[in-house]
């Protein structure tokens, strides 16, 4: 058990450097742990430092670029940043079995997000929501003073919303202004808008106001995508019957749902994340959407056309930018939009609407047909022959014996290995 003080004092105030010395001392790394740490790959020490606190390395993660995706009738490359193998052949696989059918056909409901901005102490609720609703003009005025930039490019506040909430500590009147972010995630941009309006609501209505911030149910910025595959194209009527009883199965059971959707996210995340986007926002808006009825439910809907085709759609919120936060600070998602050729986030957010739904349509198709392991065992193969120490070529050799004996397991890796060095 070690024994040391996490209270570092000045730790934050150390160069990058010094803080490895640090923790190393402290932990007890050795050097080759430290210079592992001090390579912080493609993303610059420096730029690294100004991202985050505390900085002592960097985590890198593959990107894979999923191939065969026609997107609103143009072939896009999409790059996608994972750790998880299967999610990049996933999308390649249903994007190719649509390619007849013309891909995904994608919208969106423009970049609105929402500024709560939460008021309490008041002893008539009705009265005050009315009040802050008359205000409309000073608000947007107030609003759109803060962004002077995002005005100038077509955004700014566009709507208003109050409601009253009976909660524990009493009614609160919770105010929404809806604002056009255009090309940013639109975070910081509607924070700065509600923290410069909530002291003339409380001025206006004799309350108190307390939290001003964004919400992440972003539904005012909805992307969707739909696409269909012949039963010709997946392997037949039964499997399309299948793969329409696996949604049926999702959309009535929360655990199901759960890990449904976590399949979708799956593909949308790794696109999230290459395009230096925040995952997290991306991802609480897609649950709290999939619970918007009141029983969490599957992100995409899935049916049989007219035509005997699969149908698949998926809506979802899309808080994503080309610019603000890490988009334009890291140097590696300027390249993966490059390769995307996603000029506007608006662009971005269909392109990623359009990843997960051929994530769900992979992963549905595999759990009605053959199970979702025979696709994973291949590059898991390889994970488990890594994690028992093969390395180079034997890394292939010892996962094909896995696969081979159809026991994808370390202690079966382990024995390979030893096998094939001679021991
Ligand atoms: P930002 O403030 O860095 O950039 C947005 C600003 O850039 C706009 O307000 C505008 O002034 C300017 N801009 C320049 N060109 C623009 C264009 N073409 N379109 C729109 N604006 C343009 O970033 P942001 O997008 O407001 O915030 C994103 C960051 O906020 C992310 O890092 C996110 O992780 C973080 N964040 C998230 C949450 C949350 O999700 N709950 C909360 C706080 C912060």
């Amino acid at each position: 058990m070690r024994n040391f003080s996490s209270r570092i004092s000045g730790f934050h105030k150390q160069s990058l450097d010094q803080r490895i010395d640090t923790v190393a001392d402290l932990t007890g790394l050795d050097g080759t742990a430290a210079a592992h740490l001090r390579d912080t790959g493609n993303l610059p020490p420096e730029t690294a430092e100004r991202m985050i606190e505390n900085v002592i390395g960097t985590m890198t993660v593959p990107i894979g670029v999923a191939t065969n995706m026609i997107v609103d009738g143009r072939d896009v490359l999409v790059p996608m940043a994972t750790e998880e193998s299967s999610v990049v052949a996933a999308v390649c696989n249903a994007a190719r079995q649509c390619r007849d059918s013309d891909g995904f056909v994608t919208s969106t409901s423009g970049a609105l997000m929402i500024a709560q901005i939460q008021l309490l102490d008041i002893g008539d609720p009705e009265t005050a929501r009315i009040r802050i609703l008359e205000r409309r003009d000073d608000i947007q005025a107030i609003c759109d003073d803060m962004d002077p930039v995002l005005i100038r490019l077509g955004g700014g506040f566009r709507d208003l919303e109050v409601r009253v909430l009976e909660t524990r500590s009493g009614p609160m009147v919770i105010t929404h202004i809806v604002v056009d972010v255009r090309d940013a995630m639109g975070a910081n941009a509607v924070n700065s808008m509600a923290e410069a309006l909530a002291p003339h609501i409380a001025e206006w209505t004799g309350g108190r106001t307390c939290l001003r911030i964004l919400s992440n149910l972003a539904d005012r910025r909805l992307a969707r995508a739909r696409a269909e595959w012949t039963p010709e194209a997946i392997g037949g009527e039964s499997v399309r019957d299948g793969m329409v009883e696996a949604f049926h199965f999702a959309d009535a059971d929360p655990y199901r749902a759960a890990t449904h959707n976590k399949g979708i996210m799956n593909g949308v995340s790794a696109v999230v994340l290459a395009t230096g986007n925040d995952t997290r926002a991306v991802e609480a808006g897609a649950h709290a959407f999939a619970a918007r009825t009141g029983r969490y439910r599957s992100l995409t809907r899935w049916e049989v056309t007219n035509d005997g085709n699969l149908a698949g759609v998926l809506e979802l919120p899309m808080a994503v930018g080309l610019v603000g936060g890490a988009t334009k600070v890291h140097p590696t998602p300027k390249i993966c939009l490059d390769i995307m050729g996603a000029e506007t986030a608006e662009a971005l957010a269909r392109i990623i609407a359009a990843i997960g739904l051929a994530q769900n349509f992979s992963a549905l198709k595999a759990l009605a047909t053959t199970g979702i392991q025979k696709g994973h065992m291949a590059l898991h193969a390889q994970n488990i022959a890594m994690m028992a120490g093969a390395e180079g070529t034997e890394v292939d050799t010892v996962a094909k014996a896995l696969v081979d004996r159809g026991q994808v397991r370390i202690d079966v890796a382990e024995e390979e290995l030893a096998r094939l060095r001679g021991n």
